[in-house]
């Protein structure tokens, strides 16, 4: 039989030991595997981005004690998080801007659990979906399963997140608070705000046509016209930036 040795830490592993990734390489399961969350897909994964999912791991599940965990118990209601997913999986800080995907794990014989986690800053959040597969339960019969695509900008390792929720109408729950702290308006309510952004963007690529025909477009004016752009879909983002950072350079 033929025998691999662990990419990461060298270990020598077998068939039963061994998680073949998408490049070739072997990581061991015993040790190396486990570092990774449970919903991050191994099998399409290369050697690098595993180990940008493992420090990935290593510094969110730090965020996640030293930030998260003491606002659990807030009884400051800005400060509250709001959980979504499956089982409560998803936490967002809106206080601090950060958002943190979450799995617990359990050991026998020891009470207790620890947290893993992998935490993103809210603003690197570029796209939300809601996806769904019907699969066997057990028993033979067909079942649904329901998910979130949650997509995030700047972010090595797991960018990524597939998650499980009880149903649509959770997604749509979580989209609307999503649209809601990014200012993205899409109900008649607030029509106006969103016929503003809309109004920049037109304005900014009129002047970026015009610039063009001149010959005086250049790269500053290209990217105005692209953040401009961005911000009539996707919010201001620039105080969900700076609050994120100021929270990640507080950790030790
Ligand atoms: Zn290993």
């Amino acid at each position: 039989m033929a025998k691999h040795n662990c990419a990461i830490c060298g270990a020598e592993v077998g068939l039963i030991s061994e998680q073949k990734l998408a490049d070739g390489n072997y990581i061991c399961r015993k040790v190396c595997s486990k570092k990774c969350l449970k919903i991050f897909n191994q099998v399409e994964a290369t050697l690098s981005s595993v180990t940008s999912h493992i420090e990935q791991v290593e510094f969110g599940t730090k965020v996640w004690n030293q930030i998260f965990v003491p606002l659990t118990k807030t009884k400051v209601k800005e400060e509250k998080l709001k959980r979504f997913g499956r089982n409560g999986e998803l936490y967002v800080s809106p206080s601090t801007g950060l958002v943190a995907v979450t799995e617990n794990r359990y050991k026998i014989f020891i009470f207790g659990k620890t947290t893993l986690a992998c935490v993103y800053r809210l603003a690197d959040l570029y796209g939300y979906d809601y996806d769904y597969e019907t699969v066997k339960n057990s028993e033979g019969k067909e079942e649904t399963k329901h998910y979130c695509v949650l997509m995030f900008q700047n972010t090595p390792g797991m960018y990524q997140v597939r998650l499980e929720i009880r149903g649509s109408k959770d997604f749509d729950s979580m989209a609307k608070y999503f649209d809601t702290q990014f200012g993205i308006q899409k109900t008649l309510g607030n029509i106006k705000n969103t016929f503003k952004h809309q109004m920049d963007a037109a304005k900014a690529i009129a002047g970026a046509f015009k610039a063009a025909k001149d010959g005086t477009m250049d790269e500053t004016k290209a990217e105005e016209t692209m953040d401009i752009l961005d911000t009539a879909k996707y919010g201001d983002r620039t105080e969900w930036i700076a609050k994120a950072d100021a929270a990640l350079a507080s950790v030790k």
